[in-house]
């Protein structure tokens, strides 16, 4: 975190009070351009003391000061390691130009005095900027300190992996230098989990392109077995696999592609009993069914269990995609009220499917998905994304809450 003016020490004192209260130890390091001097009262160094900050260094050209005194210009990664022991350092940077009230939340420590755009994760000022990422009011110190907790302390905690190995940086390099992704990034999509709820036409390609971007955790739950007439569609599967269970065919093509991915299969139906427990243990659930009794059971268990859902739908040439991030967007029940029963509703059996139109909408599906787990974009809440392929158009329809939809209503 750094360049700012006025407001940044303040910002960082409470931040340390509010990451103290929640039980970290925080350490701070307070860049000076100047000769190095010890601490006096009123400065930086001594008012991050004050807040709770339980290593504070000044780091200047000629040295590094309270935590131990050294000669020569020391960077941010020589720094670190007298910070051991604390949950996180939080480093004011350097005033760059005339660049006013910013503040960088860094996706990782590097030796340069502002970070580079693809690491920045948050902004905070008082001015109307647009890099692209979440913007903090100078004032709102408790959000700042959520997206901390969040981003780095509770993936922390859950003993996950702090650091890309070598083949990782390589294999996710196109990841990595997107804006708003970073290491930090590549790295909490591989402490996320999805549940991909069908491994067919639809989940195919959802479930290929979150295991090759590194979702770390992937449930895929179908009953059926890979039929000949699968494989028009459903890339997953190939012509070995007729009669396998297509959740085992699905797991081993995956695991082929990225051995960094726990699959975890379940041949069996998604239905009432097992809703609500499956659901629970993902942090985002993906409809790939082909039917609107599942969908209303996935619908009402992610209500209840409060997780986002991305529904995608298929027929013919045409398809549709939204996303369902309970009691903040229209649920799927505000939309489609009642089930009509199996009968009024045309499936893929009576007007078949082409293929690539499942890819498309399974592939939206798992970009939404990964928007959801980076916390980055405009998801498809409350906007219903409808495709023609036949005339090649795409268009939404806005869609509301509804405040007696039996599902979301009460929320
Ligand atoms: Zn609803």
């Amino acid at each position: 975190m750094g360049c700012s003016n006025s407001g940044k020490t303040t910002l960082l004192e409470k931040l340390i009070q509010i990451l103290n209260d929640r039980g970290y130890r925080v350490g701070t390091v307070k860049h000076h351009r100047g000769t190095f001097e010890f601490d006096l009262s009123g400065k930086d160094t001594w008012r991050h003391a004050r807040a709770g900050a339980e290593m504070v260094a000044m780091s200047t050209p000629d040295g590094l000061g309270l935590v131990k005194k050294l000669t020569g210009e020391l960077s941010l990664e020589q720094i670190i390691p007298f910070m051991s022991g604390m949950d996180i350092v939080i480093v004011e940077g350097f005033k760059t130009g005339s660049q006013p009230k910013i503040e960088l939340v860094r996706g990782a420590i590097s030796q340069q005095p502002v970070c580079p755009q693809e690491e920045l994760l948050a902004l905070v000022s008082d001015l109307p900027l647009d890099y692209g990422v979440p913007l903090f009011d100078l004032n709102n110190s408790t959000g700042v300190a959520d997206l901390i907790e969040q981003r780095f302390l509770l993936p922390a905690e859950q003993g996950a992996r702090q650091t890309l190995s070598v083949e990782q940086k390589k294999r996710y390099h196109r990841n990595i230098q997107l804006a708003g992704v970073g290491e930090a990034g590549q790295l909490r999509l591989l402490q996320s989990s999805v549940l991909v709820v069908g491994t067919g036409g639809l989940g195919s390609p959802v479930a290929y392109y979150l295991g090759a971007a590194g979702i770390g955790r992937l449930g895929l739950i179908d009953a059926d077995t890979v039929d000949y007439s699968n494989l028009q569609r459903q890339i997953l599967h190939s012509t070995p696999d007729i009669g396998r269970f297509k959740v085992e065919s699905a797991s081993e093509k995956l695991l082929t592609l990225n051995p960094d991915l726990e699959v975890i299969t379940y041949p069996d139906r998604f239905n009432q009993e097992n809703a609500g427990e499956l659901v629970r243990t993902y942090d985002i659930v993906v409809d790939a069914t082909d039917n609107l009794a599942t969908r209303f059971i996935i619908n009402q268990a992610c209500v209840a269990e409060g997780k986002p859902f991305i529904y995608g739908g298929v027929l013919s040439m045409v398809g549709q995609c939204m996303t369902i991030l309970p009691g903040k967007g229209p649920c799927f029940r505000c939309i489609f009220r009642e089930d009509p029963g199996d009968k009024a509703i045309k499936t893929t059996l009576d007007v078949g499917i082409l293929g690539s139109v499942a890819g498309i909408i399974g592939t939206i599906e798992a970009t939404e998905a990964v928007k959801y787990l980076l916390g980055q974009g405009d998801l498809l809440v409350g906007r219903m994304l409808t495709m023609d392929a036949l005339g090649m158009n795409f268009m939404e329809v806005e869609v509301k809450r509804d405040v007696t939809c039996p599902e979301c209503g009460h929320l």
